[in-house]
């Protein structure tokens, strides 16, 4: 059933075929959770840093040099504090970043890379897959993964679609791109395989939601709607809450955050006490989402998913 007959026919009048085919295209399978993560440790934790920088304002085509500028302190002061903050730390993470980004900012990949971090897909400009044909989206998502490669000297193996706008075509080119995992759905807290279409994929997903965000409690937009609400404080709290959560389930822990938002001098402290609150218990294993799947992976292989 072609999309628009989809949204413009009344769901309440569809048959079982059309809804069931919809909820299947794209599902969580089988847990990926292992029963121990690397060295016994009891917990993962997997830190993203989504490098949205300029494209947050290129993406809806706009071009005010003031909105640009919000977008570019991550690239300028954001990224330098958290990369320090990792370092001094010994923490190994993951940055998601459109492919604009990562041409307007090559070095800064290259320098994330060398840092030991991983580089991972977020589109192109940080467009809505939605917005987009299927054909343009396996362009965007090939070219993108290219320019990362170039500017950063590693080949993408994960994705994240940029909003967590993931479309039914996004999974199949995930596949054709023989990607190791995505980042962008909300079925659980801990890993799982997709489905597509009911049949397992071997693809892994690193689950995320918009409470383990930092932008939707202190995004800002002077003429929309969107205002910071919550303070550092109480986003913290809402992270070690997560951890917490994680930590008595042996499960994993993945929070996102973006430079141009945590970056600032007051929101810093909720990245610098989250890891000082982990890392007050013992038994915990920082990972790269690469690293996280690929572990779950073996593990299942090994027959000891949990
Ligand atoms: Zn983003």
């Amino acid at each position: 059933m072609p999309d628009d007959q989809s949204k413009t026919e009344a769901p309440w009048r569809w048959p079982e075929e059309r809804w069931r085919g919809i909820v299947n295209k794209v599902r969580a399978g089988r847990s990926l959770k292992p029963k121990e993560w690397p060295g016994g440790a009891k917990v993962a934790v997997a830190l993203s840093f989504d490098s949205d920088h300029e494209s947050s304002t290129l993406r809806f085509g706009e071009s005010s040099p003031g909105k640009l500028s919000q977008g570019e302190y991550g690239s300028r002061v954001g990224i330098r504090r958290i990369r320090e903050t990792l370092e001094r730390n010994d923490i190994k993470a993951s940055f998601f970043v459109p492919a604009v980004v990562a041409e307007l900012h090559p070095e800064e990949q290259k320098a994330v890379v060398d840092d030991g971090h991983e580089v991972g897909i977020h589109g192109w400009i940080h467009e809505f897959n939605s917005d987009l044909t299927e054909i343009e989206e396996r362009d965007i998502m090939m070219r993108a993964a290219d320019v990362l490669e170039r500017t950063s000297g590693k080949r993408p193996v994960g994705m994240r679609t940029p909003s967590w706008d993931f479309t039914p075509y996004t999974l199949k080119i995930c596949r054709e791109m023989e990607l190791l995992y995505d980042s962008s759905l909300m079925a659980d807290d801990e890993p799982y395989e997709l489905l597509e279409d009911g049949e397992p994929t071997g693809l892994v997903e690193l689950p995320v939601e918009w409470i383990k965000d930092d932008a939707p409690y202190m995004s800002m937009d002077r003429r929309g709607t969107a205002r910071p609400h919550t303070s550092p404080f109480d986003v913290l709290d809402i992270f070690k809450a997560e951890f917490d959560g994680a930590y008595t389930e042996r499960g994993l822990c993945l929070i996102t955050m973006h430079p141009h938002v945590i970056g600032h001098r007051s929101r810093m402290r909720i990245l610098d006490g989250l890891i000082d609150h982990i890392k007050g218990h013992d038994g915990v294993w920082f990972g790269t989402h690469e690293e996280v799947a690929r572990y779950c992976l073996k593990m299942r292989e090994l027959g000891r998913a949990a």
